[in-house]
């Protein structure tokens, strides 16, 4: 067993100590930790997993700490790596300057998820490295690379963008999306003229549970409200989804001008395809045109009897923490109003039906944060089209 000098919190870097200490053995199909080490790993994981252990440290420290994850990964186990690649995107968010010396590192080591945020801090030597590794022959990481790049966007990163959506470049041969949707990874696209457009807004605010709240209580916002509507599609009754009242000053970010966001929900059709909302009225918008194929009456057993209807609210939290260069961050929690979108799975930006552009990410409300009695994992995310006042929402699931 490794001994701890005593009984006060591990910090970061006293926590990585440990893991490099732990005692590993070969398992049946990879290295796994000793039995003995392991309530130790545990905890030193769970202190370098916690993101609000790094907002507050300083930049040397920040270095420090980098080195140390990467050194983490020779001779370790794989779940080493993935709490390396966890310290290194909680510094990019929270400690500006802290990867500098190491991104050509975590480049050569693939350190880095697929999402790329951890370059959201990186300078122009690391985008001439990144697109010298675009033009070698490994096919593998050119994904990778491209959503890395999309993070720097600085002037060189999206001019390059912007000649490789006219003319991509001969290396990339993917026949299921043009090389610039990579863009989308880092919260940005080129409209159809070839300007840049952000996918999100910059300012935001942790959306907290509330608890067992009235109605009244809740404010500016409310989830999953009854509202006297039905479905199009099978009739059932309708609710709400999200509805704001933007007149508080705190969502003065949400620059739509429209004063209330509505977004409808069927609790059978919602979930299995895009139901389309005129936010102004919060009524079905004619852009949601019926699936080309039949969709599930009964998708969720049990439905019919079951209204669906928030029993706790979510209020306005802490606004985000603005580090980096582009994103505004949250500790703890899954649910936000603006911001960049915090993904389940692969960033999706529904489609506008009427204008054909990517439409904005607004926030996202996990499902146990307005009903813990459900033991779901699922997120909900809210997109809309200021141009057109249209609202959507999609779900992802981990
Ligand atoms: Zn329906
Ligand atoms: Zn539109």
């Amino acid at each position: 067993m490794i001994a701890k000098r005593d009984s006060s919190p591990l910090n970061i870097l006293e926590a990585i100590s440990i893991l490099h200490r732990v005692r590993t053995k070969d398992g049946p199909h990879h290295v796994i930790i000793i039995d003995e080490d392991e309530s130790l790993f545990r905890q030193a994981s769970i202190v370098v997993s916690d993101e609000a252990n790094y907002p507050g440290l300083c930049k040397e420290q920040g270095q420090a700490i980098a080195r140390q994850a990467i050194t983490l990964v020779e001779h370790k186990p794989s779940m080493q790596r993935y709490l390396c690649h966890t310290i290194l995107e909680a510094l990019a968010k929270y400690v500006p300057g802290a990867l500098e010396e190491v991104y050509p590192q975590i480049l050569e080591q693939n350190l880095f998820f697929d999402s790329g945020l951890v370059f959201q801090d990186a300078q122009a030597d690391t985008r001439d490295l990144l697109l010298s590794l675009l033009e070698t022959k490994n096919k593998d990481m050119k994904r990778k690379w491209l959503t890395a790049l999309a993070w720097i966007r600085d002037e060189v990163a999206v001019e390059t963008f912007r000649a490789w959506r006219l003319t991509p470049p001969i290396w990339y041969q993917s026949t299921d999306r043009p090389i610039e949707s990579f863009t989308r990874y880092a919260g940005w696209e080129f409209t159809t003229e070839g300007a840049v457009r952000d996918l999100y807004f910059h300012d935001g605010y942790e959306l907290l549970s509330h608890g067992l709240v009235e109605e009244e209580q809740a404010g500016s916002m409310k989830v999953f409200q009854k509202i006297d509507q039905t479905c199009c599609w099978c009739g059932r009754p309708m609710v709400t989804g999200l509805d704001i009242d933007q007149s508080e000053d705190k969502l003065s970010f949400l620059t739509t001008h429209i004063p209330r966001l509505r977004f409808l929900f069927c609790i059978n059709c919602s979930v299995q395809e895009n139901i389309f909302s005129n936010l102004t009225d919060g009524g079905w918008s004619k852009h949601t045109p019926h699936p080309p194929y039949p969709l599930n009456p009964h998708y969720w057993e049990g439905m019919e009897e079951c209204t669906l209807q928030a029993r706790e609210h979510v209020v306005l939290g802490n606004r985000g923490h603005a580090t980096g260069r582009y994103g505004r961050y949250w500790i703890g929690s899954n649910s936000q109003l603006g911001g960049l979108p915090q993904w389940v799975q692969e960033p999706d930006y529904p489609q506008c039906p009427s204008c054909k552009q990517c439409m904005l990410y607004l926030g996202q409300v996990e499902i146990g944060d307005v009903d813990s009695e459900n033991d779901g994992s699922g997120v909900l995310f809210f997109f809309l089209c200021p141009t057109c006042q249209l609202g959507v929402y999609d779900i992802q699931c981990t």
